[in-house]
């Protein structure tokens, strides 16, 4: 069995990657299983950089298979904000809920046909001989006038996925993680292991 380490130590997150990409060819490893505990900064201007910088950061100390994702919301009217200032868009260490505060309040004008967005995912594949493949996923949809529901994380209570009439936040776990951002992405990034012989 391969080995691969996610650069991340969000179990939720490690888990979501094994039910798509599991197929009894890898172990999965987080950051703590393989004695990682630098903080790796998130401060590049966009999702590949920081997506990027986790990895190589990772690779350089394990010699292993790893990938890495960055992702974020792009709401439309605000030229893609809060984007990868998503986790941190009302300061360092804000909440959830003060996040999504701030973007409902900068939203408060802006009617319903204006308030389209995406969720964005890339992931970065990085493999000991150097080689780096790159995957990204969209999920669009549009903010809501208030928050909705208490399931998923982040921005989920606000934003409602094209298609649907219920944000995220309302929706079961598994009907998310069938039309997600990160859930393209891994879709894609499957093509793309099976393609270089990785599932094999
Ligand atoms: P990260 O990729 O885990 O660093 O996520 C960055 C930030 O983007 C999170 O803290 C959330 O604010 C937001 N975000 C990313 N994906 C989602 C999602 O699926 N739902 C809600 N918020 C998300």
């Amino acid at each position: 069995m391969k080995r691969i380490v996610i650069a991340s130590n969000n179990l939720g997150k490690i888990k979501e990657i094994e039910n798509i990409l599991g197929n009894n060819k890898f172990e999965f490893l987080s950051l703590k299983d393989v004695g990682f505990n630098q903080e790796i900064l998130e401060d590049q201007d966009s999702f590949e950089g920081n997506a990027l910088k986790k990895a190589l950061s990772v690779a350089k100390e394990t010699n292993e298979i790893v990938l890495a994702d960055d992702s974020g919301l792009e709401v439309d009217i605000l030229n893609g904000k809060p984007g990868v200032f998503s986790a941190r868009f009302s300061g360092e260490n804000a909440t959830d809920e003060e996040n999504t505060k701030k973007l409902l309040e900068m939203m408060k004008d802006i009617p319903k046909e204006h308030r389209g967005a995406q969720f964005r995912c890339v992931l970065i594949l990085m493999l000991p001989n150097g080689k780096i493949y790159r995957a990204d996923g969209i999920c669009r949809g549009r903010i809501a006038d208030k928050p909705y529901g208490n399931n998923g994380f982040g921005y989920d209570p606000i934003f409602i996925p094209e298609g649907y009439d219920k944000t995220f936040g309302e929706l079961q776990k598994h009907e998310k993680n069938n039309i997600s951002h990160r859930f393209f992405a891994l879709q894609k990034l499957k093509k793309i292991m099976a393609k270089e012989g990785l599932l094999d």
